[in-house]
């Protein structure tokens, strides 16, 4: 597969518009703009409207996507975007109104943004929402200067922030960016926090434990009960990362575990769009001894009259130059009302069933560390392949050859060789045995031909790339190399 770029296709004189001949006189540019902002010539290619539709559509289909197989990237939630979604929030009146516009003149997007917070606040089990965060990571960060607030405030004298083995990368990093020293607790034979681990660095100066549940295992901690008293019991507050939340919207919440703080991401659970780099939204709850820190400006609501409320003198402060990534909350929005409850009740169910149904039939052909019930998502290892020379990477690379995207590999760390599957509710059993069916022939090919496994895949537009050169010096000649 190849593709020239646009300015080889360049035909000089070729156009992709044609424009009616003018009826009001013209004018010459320089007249009105300083000569300094005036550009002398444009270097442009020049293709007619198809040679560029047909650019883009050939490139398009060199890259994997949601809507072209099946992308069970573990701890990503890549399920289906609604098409619906993506048109109501091109609605004029959502689409073209701007984040500095008078409170006044936009009310219906005040209230969607409050229908929202409450929306979040009664799945949660939170007190108060900010949608202000852009991403999870931006929420991990909103929350954890909260927390430092409320220590603060208090005249605690906190250093530290526990966090199990196997959480997210971004949970440590998060903790580091507010200055918290981070504390890692060990995981017990189970895949959850191991609870004597835990006691041991119960001391005076934790800030609090940030977790998520399920875990990155894929494994719900039945011992949140306990974790929440403990951590409370010196004063620490307990921080939810709710990237996993895919695996229990209106079955528990994480406000009825003993969680203070959480985070949410949009573009995971609500089904925006995602993977690209963004527009992300992470927003943030809390119980209400947190209230008064979160970011301003809130959105007040009076008789159906909704305004913005900027001075409040414990407030982090705002995280965001606007409300919120407004297009990505519009199209959560919408999901969470056409689902309704039970919808989203069924969507974690159908989840959570197709991950263990997926376990259970891998199991007879990789090895499965944490053979239990699973939520969402679930971890294998490619250790026992290691012997015909075969790694995680070389399974993970020869989906590609499928049409699969790979699952998410090496995370969490403290599984050997981890192949991590989040499968989400929106397969049907029809892809899913497809993919098992695929994996078990993987799993054959390893033994008999590793040879094609080290060297996959074999059958898309780039093959093994060095992943870290790849993503820092991007080399967007590849395709004319022989
Ligand atoms: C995705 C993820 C995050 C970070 O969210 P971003 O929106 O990518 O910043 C944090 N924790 C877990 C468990 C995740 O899966």
């Amino acid at each position: 597969m190849t593709e020239p770029l646009l300015f080889e296709l360049d035909k000089k004189g070729r156009r992709g518009y044609a424009l009616p001949k003018l009826d009001v006189p013209t004018v010459d540019p320089a007249d009105h703009i300083p000569t300094k902002f005036l550009r002398k010539q444009l270097n442009m290619p020049s293709l007619s409207e198809l040679e560029t539709v047909r650019h883009f559509t050939r490139l398009s289909r060199m890259n994997h996507s949601v809507d072209v197989g099946f992308y069970p990237l573990g701890s990503c939630t890549m399920k289906y975007n609604p098409k619906v979604n993506e048109n109501i929030a091109r609605l004029p009146g959502f689409a073209n109104i701007h984040p500095h516009q008078n409170a006044n003149s936009v009310q219906g997007a005040l209230k969607l943004l409050k229908t929202t917070e409450k929306y979040l606040a009664e799945l949660t089990g939170m007190d108060a929402i900010t949608l202000q965060p852009a991403a999870g990571a931006h929420g991990e960060l909103t929350g954890l200067l909260i927390i430092k607030a409320y220590h603060n405030k208090k005249g605690n004298n906190k250093k530290k922030i526990l966090i199990p083995d196997s959480g997210h990368g971004t949970n440590p990093a998060s903790c580091t960016m507010v200055g918290y020293e981070v504390v890692n607790i060990k995981s017990d034979n189970r895949g959850c926090i191991d609870i004597e681990d835990l006691k041991a660095n119960i001391t005076q100066d934790v800030a609090g434990l940030m977790i998520t549940n399920p875990n990155t295992l894929g494994l719900f901690d039945e011992n949140i009960g306990e974790l929440a008293s403990l951590v409370h019991s010196v004063d620490g507050l307990l921080y939810y990362d709710g990237a996993n939340f895919n695996a229990i919207m209106g079955w528990t919440r994480p406000g009825d575990m003993g969680f203070d703080v959480v985070h949410l991401n949009l573009h995971k659970t609500f089904s925006t769009p995602h993977g690209g780099g963004g527009p992300g939204s992470g927003p943030v709850g809390v119980k209400a001894h947190l209230k008064e820190f979160l970011p301003t400006p809130f959105i007040i609501e009076e008789n159906n009259t909704y305004s913005l409320k900027n001075e409040n003198d414990d407030t982090i402060g705002a995280v965001l130059g606007s409300l919120g990534n407004f297009s990505v909350i519009v199209k959560a929005l919408a999901y969470m009302m056409y689902n309704g409850k039970e919808g989203l009740k069924a969507a974690s169910a159908y989840a959570v069933l197709n991950a263990n149904y997926m376990m259970k039939k891998l199991k007879d052909t990789y090895y499965v560390p944490y053979d239990r019930f699973c939520k969402h998502e679930f971890v294998i290892s490619g250790k026992t392949f290691a012997k015909h020379g075969v790694k995680t990477l070389d399974i993970a690379k020869r989906l590609l050859d499928f049409g699969y995207h790979s699952p998410t590999i090496y995370f969490p760390l403290i599984v050997e060789e981890a192949m991590m599957f989040e499968p989400t509710e929106t397969e049907s059993k029809d892809t899913l045995d497809g993919f098992i069916d695929v994996m078990e022939k993987i799993a054959k090919e390893a033994v008999e031909n590793s040879d094609l496994l080290k060297n996959a895949p074999v059958t898309t537009p780039v093959r093994r790339l060095d992943e870290a050169t790849a993503a820092r010096k991007p080399d967007i000649n590849f395709y004319r190399k022989p």
